[in-house]
């Protein structure tokens, strides 16, 4: 057996999913059967169905690749010691030079120091724990932002290749996508993903609109288009902001963590908002520019706490682009595909035309998976 045979046969051992090419053809075997037995695919709640559920989203989460440039989770900032004098908050909202602050239980609003007005965006986020400094009663600093445990960031408008902040320390992002106007596009949920997870956000698939499906059909089609992540492991939630329908489930799954939503324009982010916290007025308390005279209409995100919930919304953000990942580092925010890439022949396999591509085998059998594979192909040829 050559080097690359013995590499091939410890790769295979160490796979714990598909082992052999033999376990691969019983697999494509029992889809086959599947097929003609016409029976419908449906892993629905089966005994360990819940197990399987939770270890792919184990798979997800530890998936995660930082990024090569820009935002990133990274060491404090500012002042590095815990100094005398220095109050902890947590930003509520940002706006040029400034910030408003959560500081035990009331908001202040605090410039923004030199270094860290520099840096703005980049250095400093909705949901950054920070310390502040009280330079006269009512006048404050923020000298020092706290290393954030999880961030979302979207490429600069100006400079694509660089990686801005959008929120920080986010538990959940919420991936709001409408069944219908506009119609439900996979890829975009699946360009989501990869921002959230690439920061470390755990996402939730929040399909809305629900109302608009007329017939069983239609439902059963959305229904359908949602597997792919509810395989993943993800949390799958259908609402209707119009009629109220899942309201009561997402916000359970919200309580107690800090959460982004995200989805394109138009999709319902704010209807939810307001169905998620009625009387919450997303509108206050933007940060006001300079002289406190009016209101500063901003793009930037801000949080919002309402009984419980915490929320940010990301107003104007309209794409969490995905600048700075590498070609060959994609499939590994695929993780449902990754798996399989222990499989595939060559190491550094992107799963196009290599030959012995384990991915490409397993998505030709499996819908789910292949629902996937062809998104991770668009994304791929939407890089660089
Ligand atoms: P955003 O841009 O994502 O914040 O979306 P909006 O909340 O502003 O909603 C966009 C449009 O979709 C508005 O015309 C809403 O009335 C409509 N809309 C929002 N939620 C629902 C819903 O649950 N059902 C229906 N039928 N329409 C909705
Ligand atoms: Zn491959």
């Amino acid at each position: 057996m050559d080097w690359k045979e013995d590499t091939r046969a410890r790769f295979f051992k160490a796979a714990k999913h598909i082992t052999s090419r033999e376990e691969r053809k019983e697999l494509e075997r029992k889809s086959q059967e599947r097929k003609s037995n016409n029976v419908k695919r449906r892993p629905r709640r089966a005994p360990d169905a819940l197990e399987e559920e939770e270890a792919g989203f184990e798979r997800m989460t530890t998936a995660r690749r930082e990024p090569t440039k820009g935002g990133r989770p990274g060491p404090t900032i500012g002042a590095k010691e815990p100094e005398e004098g220095l109050v902890a908050g947590l930003v509520l909202g940002l706006g040029p030079g400034r910030a408003r602050v959560e500081v035990d239980g009331a908001e202040v609003e605090g410039e923004l120091s030199d270094e860290l007005s520099a840096l703005q965006r980049g250095a400093i986020a909705v949901g950054d724990a920070v310390g502040l400094r009280e330079l006269e009663p009512g006048r404050w600093r923020v000298v020092r932002v706290e290393e954030r445990h999880s961030w979302l960031g979207r490429p600069d408008p100006g400079r694509p290749d660089i990686v801005r902040l959008v929120a920080a320390n986010v538990d959940v992002g919420v991936i709001v996508a409408a069944v219908r106007q506009p119609m439900l596009r996979q890829r975009l949920i699946d360009r989501y993903l990869i921002a959230l997870q690439r920061g470390g956000v755990e996402p939730i698939v929040c399909a809305s609109k629900i109302d608009l499906l007329e017939t069983a059909e239609d439902r059963r089609q959305v229904d359908e288009a949602l597997e792919p992540y509810r395989a993943l492991g993800c949390p799958v939630v259908q609402v209707s902001a119009e009629r109220g329908d899942g309201i009561d489930e997402l916000r359970g799954l919200l309580a107690a963590k800090l959460a982004v939503v995200v989805g394109q324009s138009g999709v319902g982010k704010s209807s939810l908002l307001s169905s998620l916290a009625p009387g919450l007025e997303l509108d206050v308390g933007r940060v006001r520019e300079g002289d406190g005279k009016g209101r500063h209409t901003t793009t930037h995100s801000s949080l919002h706490a309402w009984r419980g919930l915490r929320l940010i919304d990301t107003p104007g953000v309209r794409s969490f682009g995905l600048a700075g990942i590498a070609r060959g580092e994609l499939a590994g925010y695929f993780s449902d595909l990754d798996e399989h890439a222990r499989d595939c022949r060559f190491r550094n396999c992107l799963h196009l035309e290599e030959p012995g591509c384990a991915v490409r085998e397993v998505a030709a059998v499996i819908d789910t998976v292949g629902v996937r594979y062809a998104t991770y192909l668009r994304v791929l040829e939407s890089l660089e």
